[in-house]
């Protein structure tokens, strides 16, 4: 059978979150049921909602699987907890491993744990640039390309994270 190909959103805020997210990568990495086939650059950003809050760093990743999309969303989810990732209240705050899935391969997913595309993706600027940077020829299912939603999105500030 043909794997899948995801792209996957990371972003951290706390605790370290370049070395949450590096460490987020080496995990999926090493993942038995996942293939990491790109990672992008690590970005800095802004955060969206509460602004008293720390910057995000943020990360696109590709990879390929045959689980379905429930259970790569478990796996997933599993390793935010092993992140320390603690479920709040408040919406949008602060969190040492946030993985979301953008895209499955090019379906379309409604159900009440999933949301597929991600819901956010069209809009979110370090979810678009960095995206961008490992497939810059990307049509969503929807037929929108990913290159006229950057054209469309202010970089709020958005930038690549170096040392
Ligand atoms: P946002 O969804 O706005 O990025 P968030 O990532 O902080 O916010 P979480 O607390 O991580 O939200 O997730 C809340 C719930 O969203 C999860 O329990 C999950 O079931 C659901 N969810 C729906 N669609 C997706 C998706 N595409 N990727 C990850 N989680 C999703
Ligand atoms: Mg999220
Ligand atoms: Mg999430």
């Amino acid at each position: 059978m043909i794997p899948t190909l995801c792209y996957i959103a990371l972003g951290s805020n706390q605790g370290d979150p370049v070395a949450k997210a590096n460490s987020a990568i080496s995990v999926l990495s090493a993942h038995p049921d996942l293939t990491v086939t790109s990672v992008s650059s690590l970005y800095r950003s802004a955060p969206m909602g509460p602004q008293d809050q720390p910057d995000y760093i943020n990360a696109v990743l590709a990879i390929e699987t045959h689980l379905d999309a429930i259970e790569l969303l478990d796996a997933l989810q599993q390793i935010e907890l092993e992140h320390g990732r603690e479920r709040k209240d408040e919406r949008w705050g602060p969190r040492t491993l946030d993985l979301d899935i953008l895209l499955f391969g090019q379906e379309t997913i409604n159900n009440p744990r999933l949301t597929v595309p991600h819901y956010g993706m069209k809009v979110r600027e370090f979810v678009i640039y960095p995206l961008l940077e490992i497939a810059p020829q990307l049509v969503l299912p929807c037929g929108t390309s990913l290159i006229s939603l950057a054209d469309n999105c202010d970089r709020n500030g958005l930038e690549v994270y170096n040392l």
